[in-house]
């Protein structure tokens, strides 16, 4: 077993084999993309736009939301920024997006539904982001949350490319679209996933109660196969599959999803160097036999003992 200890992180996803993972930042202000990137995040994968707005009773204008936008992408030129589109409702509900009551806010209308009723705001929205973008030098890639289908997937990435945005991507957090992978890559460029909520979905277990968190414990094993599913479907096509969701901020759980074909992993500033570190002490052989134990094992302490063996 190899002892990760303090070691310091020099700011690069990479295992001591030199298998390149990339180590970014979750962020939602100027102030988060600022500590993001003094912490040595080496670019952006997820910037959950609709923190900018939760108090807006109108929806902010074109250039609002560039303004707003653009100070976000500013601390990181030269480096990929991966800008979701409006996750509104459930957890994160918008005044000025609210829907119709609704029985079970998580299931109803929220994310990239939203936009189905209103693609007039989510045109505004790509219109502004890819404004954002030429203002600064971020590589830009843009994300729907809340993707359950391939024609989902495909309907965004049409009206985003048309809005000028070259690398289009999608959150897999339902598990719809985690079962249809391939059909879900195959129409956009990379795909992200959020494992908040596809643990919430996978186990119909709410995210904000507090009584069945247990079950939201993303080292449970059936979590870790359907990541495994999107990895393997990365794999095959060839196109890069992160995970935005807090498993990636667990040191230990970076290594099994660094083994499961994940090639990017996002977090709050405050995690990035104790994950950097511990990939550096790592390699890729260790971490696929950490994830076969771990996607094996019958629940998560199981899972997170085999994790360990090898580490
Ligand atoms: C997730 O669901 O894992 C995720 C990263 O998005 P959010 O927490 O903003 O819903
Ligand atoms: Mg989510």
């Amino acid at each position: 077993a190899h002892v990760a200890g303090r070691a310091e992180w020099n700011g690069v996803g990479a295992l001591r084999d030199g298998y390149r993972v990339k180590v970014l930042g979750n962020v939602g202000s100027p102030a988060d993309a600022v500590a993001a990137a003094a912490a040595g995040a080496e670019g952006v994968g997820l910037f959950r736009t609709e923190f900018c707005f939760l108090s807006a009773s109108t929806e902010p204008s074109v250039t609002e939301q560039r303004e707003a936008y653009a100070a976000v992408l500013a601390p990181f030129a030269g480096k990929p920024v991966v800008v979701r589109t409006l996750d509104a409702g459930a957890d994160k509900p918008l005044p000025f997006l609210a829907p119709d009551p609704e029985p079970n806010p998580a299931l109803g209308v929220r994310g990239l539904r939203v936009a189905f009723d209103r693609p007039d705001v989510l045109e505004r929205q790509l219109e502004a982001i890819a404004l954002a973008a030429a203002d600064t030098d971020a590589e830009v890639s843009v994300m729907a949350p809340m993707v359950a289908t391939a024609a989902e997937a495909a309907w965004f990435a049409e009206r985003a490319r048309a809005a000028g945005l070259r690398r289009v991507g999608v959150m897999i957090e339902i598990p719809a679209a985690a079962l249809s992978a391939h059909e879900v890559l195959a129409a956009v460029d990379f795909a992200s996933i959020g494992t908040n909520d596809l643990a919430q979905y996978v186990f119909a277990a709410d995210r904000q109660v507090g009584a069945v968190a247990a079950l939201n414990d993303p080292w449970q094993p059936a979590l870790l196969r359907l990541v495994k599913l999107v990895g393997d479907a990365g794999t095959a096509a060839g196109k890069p599959v992160g995970v935005c969701g807090e498993a990636a901020a667990d040191p230990l759980l970076a290594c099994v999803l660094t083994g499961l074909g994940v090639t990017s992993l996002s977090m709050n500033h405050t995690a990035l160097a104790g994950v950097g570190a511990k990939l550096a002490s790592t390699s890729f052989d260790l971490c696929q036999l950490a994830a076969r134990g771990a996607v094996a094992a019958a629940d998560p302490v199981s899972a997170k003992l085999a994790a360990r063996a090898p580490h």
